[in-house]
């Protein structure tokens, strides 16, 4: 049976909760332990897949192909457990669960309540997979006392009351506002905050508190005694330089300590942080800078590209470098010259993205890369539109374009060399999808396998011909076109293994030009940089040092 740590926050939004749940993750492993990360999401949409990116930041993909909240990236990021369907649930998810049991007749003709039936689908969420690892850590968004949370609050403390004693930590994670006119920190909305929890039943065991200002033994006292936990469980969290420095700092902190102590672990077992001594030494120790542009849609929003931001870093830590990520909006491209806005950079980057606005943009933004020789990486959209360019440009198919664009539009403009897929095989079993789906989770998503052709640019960044990366998309390059473009020089290096698939393209005349129908930044780790983007930042530096 897992042990479970419950990780609530409290005062403001966006303290970092998934950033701290995750750094913890990796400090338990870093003891020997293994972890699960869990994400309870309190808002209705049943996933956020529908959401756009300027909402809720990017949709993070799992292998079994769910499309979930973006901190399930963090936990990868820091674990390198792979996150699961079972990892991510929302309100919308839990009422769609019990309000389809309800018309199944499934509750015997009861009256349908909260308190036990909504909270008892949270639980059972919980307990998936308990007795497959030591812990299991469940982050509830939002804060205390949001409305919409409150079941999750109640479910939480039903299910710590319903363990053997031990079983269940709560940790809660607040803010020390500082008063600059009286020097001070004030710890009173820290205080209102447990206040708040233990109103419903929730008494937390490990205290974290977001700070800019050092936090003085005397203040770590008075928030032990007003909130009733040990003074050795407040755990200062100050701004860090990096995020991958959370590791390190929380355990230097006492985090991870505290945790032990609370489940009454003992001795603990010596943690051994050299994963991360190496993760800040490199990111520390980088030599020299190179410029990528990401020419994409969702510029506006960091959090929209939150795994590319995270996997160009990693891809400079393989090399020792930094990154210098600059995020340009493709419509300036449909109206002025690319060359002047893109000739600073040492590679281009144009990523995934939904709808028509924006595209011709990428597509000069393609066309810039592949005649300069530029390095390029195209992800998902960003390798349709590096296709679409070549059969414009390459193969002489002047109106060549998108299905997606045209599906949008409501009618028919372009040569789809891009066109909706209807069915495919996932393992051995047959996928169909109609134009007329719902909207959520009707792509083909998640863990596909391609294979690569030896001796290709991609095969020798992979080191190996046979890959398995995450998709997201309905649009899909048409093979019916690939003997015109190899011709022209646009290879398909990487297919599915029924070979109906165009995975990878590539330029057989340019130095670094790929394009990935899947999505390689989210398998990214610092501690295991992705071979693509390592291999991208390599190109990059080769090309700063001939400009
Ligand atoms: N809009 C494109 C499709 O659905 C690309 C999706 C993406 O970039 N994730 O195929």
């Amino acid at each position: 049976m897992a042990r479970y740590v419950f990780i609530t926050g409290g005062v403001v939004s966006s303290l970092g909760k998934g950033l701290a749940s995750a750094a913890l993750g990796a400090l338990l492993q870093a003891r020997g332990f293994s972890v699960r990360l869990r994400k309870l999401d309190p808002y209705l949409n049943v996933d956020p897949g529908t959401m756009s990116p300027f909402e809720h930041g990017e949709v993070f993909v799992t292998d079994d192909g769910a499309e979930t909240d973006l901190d399930l990236g963090h936990y990868e990021r820091f674990t390198g457990v792979s996150a699961r369907k079972t990892d991510s649930v929302s309100s919308g998810r839990i009422y769609s669960n019990v309000l389809e049991k309800e018309r199944r007749g499934a509750y015997l003709g009861k009256t349908i309540q909260v308190i036990p039936h909504v909270t008892n689908e949270i639980k059972d969420f919980i307990a998936v997979g308990d007795d497959e690892v030591d812990f299991m850590l469940c982050e509830i968004g939002g804060t205390v006392g949001d409305i919409e949370g409150l079941p999750f609050f109640e479910a939480i403390r039903q299910f710590a009351q319903e363990r053997p004693r031990g079983q269940c930590i709560f940790m809660h994670l607040t803010l020390l506002p500082y008063l600059a006119a009286s020097g001070e920190l004030k710890t009173k909305p820290t205080q209102h905050s447990v206040k708040e929890l233990r109103s419903i039943g929730l008494q937390p065991d490990v205290l974290v508190c977001r700070s800019e200002h050092p936090i003085p033994d005397k203040e770590r006292a008075k928030i032990a005694l007003f909130c009733n936990v040990r003074p050795d469980s407040v755990i200062p969290a100050y701004d860090l330089r990096s995020i991958y420095e959370a590791p390190l700092a929380y355990h230097r902190a006492g985090l991870d300590q505290a945790v032990l102590n609370a489940f009454g672990i003992s001795p603990a077992p010596r943690p051994d942080m050299s994963r991360w001594e190496d993760v800040m030494d490199r990111l520390t120790h980088a030599e020299g800078e190179v410029r990528v542009a990401i020419v994409g849609k969702y510029v506006q929003l960091e959090d929209a590209y939150k795994s590319i931001a995270e996997a160009l870093t990693h891809g400079g830590m393989a090399n020792r470098v930094r990154v210098k990520a600059e995020w340009i909006d493709a419509e300036i491209f449909e109206r002025e010259d690319p060359a002047p806005h893109l000739e600073p950079f040492h590679a281009i980057l144009v990523p995934g993205g939904f709808g028509e606005r924006g595209t011709e943009g990428k597509i000069r933004a393609a066309q810039f890369a592949r005649e300069k020789g530029v390095p390029y990486l195209g992800i998902c959209l960003g390798m349709q539109m590096a296709v679409i360019e070549a059969a414009r440009n390459m193969a002489g198919l002047a109106n060549a374009g998108s299905e997606e664009f045209d599906h949008e539009a409501g009618e028919k403009r372009f040569t789809p060399v891009v066109y909706h897929l209807k069915e495919w095989v996932q393992g051995n079993h047959r996928v169909e999808r109609k134009l007329t789906d719902d909207k959520g989770g009707t792509m083909r998503l998640g863990a596909y396998s391609a294979q690569l052709t030896a001796g290709s640019k991609v095969a020798e960044v992979y080191g190996k011909t046979e890959i398995e990366e995450r998709h997201r998309h309905r649009y899909e390059v048409d093979i019916t076109y690939r003997e015109a473009l190899e011709n022209c020089g646009l290879v398909f290096s990487g297919m599915s293994p029924d070979g109906r698939l165009p995975e990878i393209v590539e330029h057989k005349d340019h130095p670094w030009f790929i394009g990935v129908q899947f999505h390689p930044e989210l398998k990214s780790k610092p501690f295991a940089p992705h071979p693509l983007f390592a291999g991208f930042v390599k190109a990059a530096l080769a090309q700063s040092r001939l400009v």
